[in-house]
């Protein structure tokens, strides 16, 4: 099979699907490899360590799509690479098609067999390949708020762990899923204060195993919330309804509630938002003002970060795409449960049903 790696087009998205040494691996099972120039740059991964690895590097992103069978990509194609794609070709990306109606009926109309990585599962609803960057999203959530919280950024001005004799940043962290619990093991480094709030009783029963008393966690209701908010300096909006779209946990009055300079991040800005004063930014313009608040709602968190974030993404990745390559990705879906999962769309079938649900499509 011919597996093609394109460059990425999103704003300052700096990952790459496949590092050097996943390209060795796929070379091994018999698979060409076809990248594009400069695809790993962004990532610190020059086109000569590609080659090496076994690699034919092409000039433009037309040509790899052009030579290859399988598709594989960081971020679900945008319309400017819609052209590209050649009909029955496969794709193996995050897609996030709940919220993207365009793209989903492009992959129906061009009958492309998907894979969405967001939606690969394990049992007891592991995540194997959104886990990795909602970790990355969870750290640099409060590196960002930190940032934010400084007066240069339109902050309070406070230090989120304040010095001997002063006090320490309050930061509630709403969702203590995986990005919940990363955020929450920073923003302790950093010496804040920090509660966490989930609705699952068992998620917080194992927050208080592993942190041992030095989280506040807290089962939530509307006035707790309320409560809560109030008081923070930073609000980190970190949940999951898996398949849906996030729940608007935190209303605009409770925005309007917390000190000015105070800092709000929506993690779950992917997934619309859990805040309602929330809409989504970039890495090149990523904060805003909205009630005194200072808003960080970045949708590609991790593509700051590129390096660390495509060391992570492809170890996760790398052994799934090797499947999907060897078998296709309709043959690997139905010999894999966590790839059937994750299977989006099949000559032309939606066969996801959250999707087809919140897109109001047929399912088939
Ligand atoms: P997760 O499933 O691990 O955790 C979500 C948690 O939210 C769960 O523990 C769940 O019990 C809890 N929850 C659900 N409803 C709740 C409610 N009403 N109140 C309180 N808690 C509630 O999810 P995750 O992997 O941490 O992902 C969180 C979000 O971050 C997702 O939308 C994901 O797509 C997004 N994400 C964004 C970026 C980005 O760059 N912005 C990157 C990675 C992930």
């Amino acid at each position: 099979l011919v597996v093609g790696v394109p460059k990425e087009i999103k704003d300052n998205e700096n990952r790459v699907a496949v590092q050097p040494d996943g390209v060795a691996e796929l070379v091994h099972h018999g698979h060409r490899v076809v990248v594009q120039a400069g695809a790993g740059l962004g990532s610190r991964f020059p086109d000569a360590e590609y080659v090496a690895a076994g690699a034919e590097v092409l000039a433009t992103a037309d040509e790899v799509f052009a030579a290859a069978d399988l598709i594989v990509k960081v971020k679900e194609p945008i319309p400017a690479e819609y052209h590209r794609f050649r009909e029955g070709q496969q794709l193996f990306t995050y897609l996030h098609l709940a919220a993207d109606k365009q793209l989903t009926q492009f992959l129906l109309d061009k009958k492309i067999d998907s894979i969405a990585y967001e939606t690969v599962e394990l049992p007891g609803r592991k995540l194997p390949l959104l886990t990795p960057m909602s970790e990355v999203a969870g750290r640099m959530a409060v590196q960002a708020a930190a940032h934010a919280l400084e007066s240069p950024s339109g902050g309070a001005g406070i230090l989120m762990g304040g010095v001997p004799g002063t006090p320490a940043a309050r930061v509630t962290i709403i969702g203590g899923g995986v990005s919940g619990t990363e955020a929450a093991k920073i923003a302790l480094g950093m010496r804040a204060l920090v509660t966490v709030f989930d609705t699952n009783p068992a998620r917080l029963a194992y927050l208080s195993d592993i942190f041992g008393g030095r989280l506040d966690l807290v089962t939530p209701n509307r006035a707790r919330t309320a409560a809560y908010i109030a008081e923070s300096d930073v609000v980190i909006g970190a949940v999951l309804v898996p398949g849906a779209k996030a729940p608007k946990l935190v209303s605009r009055e409770m925005v309007a509630s917390m000190r000015p300079g105070s800092v709000v991040v929506d993690i779950a800005i992917d997934q619309g938002g859990c805040i309602e004063t929330s809409r989504p930014t970039t890495h090149s313009d990523p904060t805003f003002v909205e009630e005194g608040v200072v808003h960080y709602c970045v949708a590609n968190i991790p593509g700051a970060v590129a390096r660390t974030s495509t060391l992570a993404l492809t170890s996760a990745t790398l052994p799934y795409l090797v499947t999907v390559a060897d078998c296709g990705v309709a043959a690997a879906a139905s010999g894999d449960p966590a790839l059937r999962h994750g299977l989006s769309t099949l000559r032309g079938h939606l066969v996801t049903r959250p999707v087809a649900d919140s897109l109001e499509l047929a399912f088939t």
